[in-house]
């Protein structure tokens, strides 16, 4: 039968699996889990910080294990950068992101955009571009559209290619946010040097606004510092309509968190954006 003639891996319960290094029969499970397509995409709405209105959506990856059942990405992401995996599940990600995207769009009735995360591995890859273009076509999506979330490190592992790539990428209209933004170890000078468009504010800043002065003092740069660099700004892990107020007072124009909106299946955003045109 169909069942028994596959090797299964064997997989302990999470609290059995290893440190990441270790994790042998996760790995194992990884690739077993793509054949069988237990990964999918969630969405995440970006909002405006006053209206609240959904601009965007981020696709944040979910690996449905029949057992083990939902399976963090912090758990498996790591694992699929270091075996290469990373590419296969990000070009399939980015593929099935753009195709959601119109979906979005025709239930919202207006633009959205869709935002992507991209491993360095991924960024770093040879055929990056021709994954990127061939998830425009066959989406027929606009470069506008999308924006691809990448971390500090990214640009500094090899800044001199990535200089070679954002400048293909501002060929296609597609937009690059800085995950994590203050969390790496880079300088400031990347944001003069690549072509930016949105700094995405690290959650652990935000997680002890209002009280926390530091916290709101680096918020607050940042946010002085998008302005007068022409960047938008989105704020990560908002959870309390205190913190909402604290960042839209201040000038952030842009939220993401629990408060607006956890990441969910794609079937429950297109409900939340029929709601909206009939709010
Ligand atoms: P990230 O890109 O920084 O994504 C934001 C994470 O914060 C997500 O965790 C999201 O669920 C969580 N989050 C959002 N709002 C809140 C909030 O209000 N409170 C709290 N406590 N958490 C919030 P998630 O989905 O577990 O993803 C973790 C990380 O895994 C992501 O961090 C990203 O680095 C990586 N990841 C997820 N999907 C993908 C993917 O498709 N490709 C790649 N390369 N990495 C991905
Ligand atoms: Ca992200
Ligand atoms: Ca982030
Ligand atoms: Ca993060």
């Amino acid at each position: 039968a169909k069942e028994t003639g596959k090797a299964r891996a064997v997989i302990h319960s999470p609290s059995h699996i290893g440190p990441p290094q270790h994790d042998i029969s996760l790995e194992a499970a990884m690739f077993q889990a793509v054949r069988e397509g237990e990964f999918l995409l969630y969405y995440q709405p970006i909002v405006d910080a006053r209206t609240r209105a959904i601009q965007g959506f981020e696709t944040l990856m979910r690996w449905k294990h029949p057992t083990l059942g939902m399976v963090p990405p912090a758990r498996f992401i790591p694992i699929a950068e270091t075996n290469g995996l990373i590419n296969l599940l990000g070009a399939w990600a980015l593929k099935a992101a753009c195709v959601q995207l119109k979906q979005f769009e025709d239930v919202a009735r207006r633009n959205l955009y869709i935002s992507v995360n991209i491993s360095p591995r991924q960024f770093r890859n040879d055929k990056f571009l021709e994954v990127l273009d061939d998830a425009l076509a066959f989406s027929s999506m606009r470069g506008e559209q999308l924006v691809l979330e990448i971390t500090e490190g990214t640009l500094m592992i090899d800044p001199v290619h990535a200089e070679a790539i954002l400048s293909k990428m501002a060929e296609r209209k597609a937009r690059i946010a800085i995950d994590d933004f203050g969390t790496g170890y880079s300088s400031l000078a990347y944001l003069k040097r690549f072509p930016i468009s949105v700094l995405k504010i690290d959650r652990t800043f935000i997680r002890d606004l209002p009280a926390a002065q530091k916290d709101g003092a680096i918020c607050n740069a940042v946010l002085d510092l998008a302005k007068h660099l022409d960047l938008s700004v989105v704020a990560e892990g908002v959870e309390t309509e205190e913190q909402l107020h604290y960042l839209a007072a201040r000038g952030c124009q842009y939220i993401q968190g629990y408060l607006t909106g956890k990441p969910m299946a794609a079937n429950v955003a297109l409900a939340a954006l029929e709601d909206s045109i009939h709010a």
